[in-house]
């Protein structure tokens, strides 16, 4: 047939079928389980398809040498006017995107419009703290908005689709991708899993300014053996339900559009193949309704797990629920075959494509295929000053305190400050990893910040100390990504010396030091989680000058810290705060933001301890004494305590707050009643703040071993200094829920105890019962 007759027939037909959806439909919904408002219009272009257009939607290559060269010439664009292309990810612009856009729907034979993804993790050109950072704000609105800001820049520069968030629940910091999820709690990040697909996609995923949500990497991606990415998983059904799967789960409910399923294996089955994982649990369970993306390579790395061969294996994906492949075209290239020798039906093909169309009539693109491509938007809602101001306040909310000796935070806004480290003057590593569209000299780097806010009070000295690391290697591969920290040329003693030199006319040091930003992320699994030894050194030197150390430590991942909370009087963790740090941190420093952040990840004594989590099981020999004291045939070890330098929920403020006792409505609650439990908060100190509240509760008995204590709620509060206020959480039987032996999701009845806390290190003291 004749190419342009084909085209104009079949865009007809689109446009009919479109005006069909939007009478019917109006504005999209993105979860209706069992049920799909475009199902007629999908069904319509389906039945239009070649096999070969129908595995085209299935692709989604890298934009390869698009992002580089002219779009027109490369050969994606091929691929996408011969319609073997369903999407494009890691391509940004309104231009470029638009140019490609034009290829599939003018040039390719069905003109069916690309879906366009990224990794908008934690910010688009203004950049937030990275998402462990954004997890110890604990305010489910600031982290909303910073999800829905993301997809406001995101969208207008041509993208509709993120790769976030990730939500993989992980308790051991070697592994590095803790630096991009929400820590170690199914409850507080399943809370954070809907604050963020809700920022992303809002009410109408056919907004101009809404992104489809990916949520990953299902699943247990973060569980890895000896914490080394990619690695083998393998856990009981009974952790994966009660602890692990909640905060996917809790996207699913939110909506969340796609879902990417992980490069580990779960019950011995790549998750990328595993149709228990992907189809039993996800859609039959869960309810979801969207489509399924592998990770990048995910299929073809399936081989490499030695399950089969690349058709094989492609089939497998495709038959347990996969609707997507990144990149590796084995979809594209084998499920023809696949459908000849009887792998596949053709039913299985068609679901998936159906997943794929559906999603781009979700997003409204088949009702304008350019409507992320306003040119003038991406002039006027990117990096704007009120989202710049708004990254600044996030990122003084994600700073957790860590100690405090003497009040020496905050600085007085005069005097003498030497500035020293390495990561004091680089712009560059302020946004820290997975931060890929952000412009990233445009960060404010500390010595910046600093300058700009108390410069003209304080007399700011600045000097480098040291390099990040003694191994030239490894400071390559931690500041890659043009997260470049040029190697000083002068000894490792003149550049302490040029410290040393400062440190002594100053009345205060400020040390700079800590990972830099690609120490944590992908593929940077450490087995030394603590400060490298050169900054260690550095450190030391400047404590011997006996003037007071302020440590601004930068990490993306719990550090042990033992020695350095031995010796230094201040600790401001930092994280990497994003776009606006140097202005952040300098409110932190000067007392012009008071810290309110605390731990969502346990900071370990040392590395040997990990995995460790402040919600783990009591064993049938725990130790019996609370100072930590050795104790033979107890679980304990021989040469450290068993406690965490840091616990989860902890985090020091400037001011001083107060907990009343616990007071409960009633000791006696029903399947059917709720209590009420409060405590009177106080603020006893010197300065207005915010308190992160949180409400444990410990199931005494169960059918199947409870965590010794669970956080089942959590508020941040805001009191003014000398202010006092209720706080209250209602407690009901969903709280007391878990899934048993027999995958029931049920709470027992008999005794619980109670909590309300400033940090998960606390004993318990009160308990309710429940009964029928
Ligand atoms: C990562 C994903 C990411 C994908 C696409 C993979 O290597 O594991 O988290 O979304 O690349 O960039």
């Amino acid at each position: 047939m004749n190419r342009s007759i084909s085209f104009n027939i079949l865009s007809s037909i689109v446009l009919a079928l479109l005006i069909a959806s939007c009478n019917s439909t109006g504005k999209s919904k993105v979860n209706t389980p069992h049920e799909n408002p475009f199902e007629e219009q999908v069904d319509s272009i389906l039945a239009l398809m070649t096999i070969d257009e129908k595995l085209g939607q299935l692709n989604l290559p890298s934009s390869g040498d698009i992002t580089t060269g002219s779009s027109k010439s490369s050969n994606v664009a091929k691929k996408i006017e011969e319609g073997k292309v369903g999407g494009l990810f890691n391509i940004k612009g309104v231009d470029k995107i638009e140019e490609v856009q034009r290829i599939a729907v003018e040039k390719s034979r069905l003109g069916i419009p690309l879906i366009f993804g990224m990794d908008v993790i934690h910010g688009y050109k203004t950049t937030f703290p990275i998402p462990l950072g954004l997890s110890t704000s604990w305010n489910m609105e600031l982290i909303k908005e910073s999800a829905r800001m993301a997809a406001q820049e995101a969208s207008a520069d041509g993208i509709n689709w993120t790769f976030s968030p990730m939500v993989d629940i992980s308790r051991d910091p070697r592994w590095g991708r803790v630096s991009e999820g929400n820590g170690e709690d199914p409850y507080l990040a399943s809370e954070i899993a809907k604050a963020m697909v809700y920022g992303y996609q809002d009410e109408d995923l056919t907004a101009n300014n809404t992104l489809m949500s990916c949520v990953k990497h299902f699943a247990l991606y973060g569980a890895p053996e000896a914490g080394r990415d990619y690695n083998t998983v393998d856990m009981s059904r009974l952790r994966m339900y009660n602890e692990y799967f909640p905060p996917y789960k809790a996207a699913v409910d939110a909506g969340v559009g796609s879902v990417m399923s992980s490069f580990n294996e779960v019950d011995g089955i790549p998750a990328t193949g595993n149709k228990w994982l992907l189809t039993d649990v996800l859609r039959e369970e869960w309810g979801f309704n969207g489509f399924l993306v592998t990770d990048y390579t995910g299929i073809e790395e399936m081989q490499y797990h030695g399950v089969g061969n690349f058709q094989e294996v492609s089939a497998q994906a495709l038959k347990a629920g996969t609707d997507m492949d990144m990149v590796s075209e084995g979809f594209l290239t084998t499920l023809k075959k696949s459908l000849e020798d009887g792998l596949v039906s053709m039913n299985d093909i068609d679901t998936a494509v159906k997943r794929i169309l559906t999603a781009k009539y979700k997003l409204g693109l088949f009702d304008d295929p350019y409507k992320y491509c306003d040119k003038n938007r991406a002039k006027t809602e990117v990096f704007t000053s009120e989202h710049r101001d708004f990254a600044r306040k996030v990122a003084t909310e994600s700073m957790v305190l860590l100690k405090n000796d003497n009040q020496l935070l905050p600085l007085k806004k005069s005097g003498t400050i030497a500035l020293i480290g390495p990561l004091a003057h680089t712009a560059v590593n302020m946004a820290g990893t997975w931060s890929v569209a952000t412009d990233q000299d445009k960060s404010i780097s500390v010595l910046d910040g600093l300058k700009s806010e108390v410069g003209d009070k304080v007399n700011i000295l600045y000097a480098k100390g040291s390099n990040v690391d003694y191994d030239l290697e490894l400071e390559k591969r931690t500041t890659m990504f043009g997260k470049t920290i040029p190697r000083d040329g002068r000894s490792d003693q003149q550049l302490l010396d040029e410290a040393l030199a400062i440190a002594k006319r100053s009345d205060v040091i400020v040390a700079t030091i800590g990972e830099s930003s690609e120490f944590s992320g992908e593929s940077s699994s450490r087995t030394d989680i603590g400060i490298p030894q050169v900054q260690k050194d550095l450190l030391d030197a400047l404590l011997k000058t006996g003037k007071p150390v302020v440590l601004v430590l930068f990490a993306g991942r719990p550090l042990t810290l033992v020695k350095e909370h031995e010796t230094v009087p201040a600790i401001l963790n930092v994280w990497f705060p994003g776009s606006e740090a140097g202005l952040a941190i300098s409110d932190v420093l000067f007392g012009d933001a008071n810290p309110s952040g605390k731990l969502t990840m346990t900071f370990p004594r040392h590395v040997g301890q990990v995995p460790m989590h402040y919600n783990h099981k009591n064993t049938g020999r725990p130790l019996g004494n609370s100072e930590g004291r050795f104790e033979k045939f107890k679980t304990n070890y021989l040469d450290i305590r068993n406690e965490p330098l840091y616990h989860f929920g902890y985090g020091l403020s400037y001011t001083r707050f107060a907990y009343s006792d616990i007071k409960l409505s009633s000791n006696e609650m029903t399947t059917s009643t709720s209590i009420k439990a409060s405590v009177v908060l106080s603020n006893e100190g010197d300065y207005d703040g915010y308190e992160i509240v949180q409400l444990y509760i410990r199931d005494k008995v169960g059918s199947i071993t409870r965590p010794v204590k669970e956080l089942k709620g959590f508020q941040k509060v805001f009191l003014k200094k000398g202010e006092r206020k209720d706080v209250s959480f209602t407690i009901t039987i969903d709280d007391l829920k878990f899934y048993n032996s027999e995958k029931q999701y049920i709470a027992e009845l008999g005794a619980f105890e109670i909590a309300i806390a400033p940090s998960s290190d606390f004993k318990f003291k009160h308990s309710f019962t429940l009964h029928d």
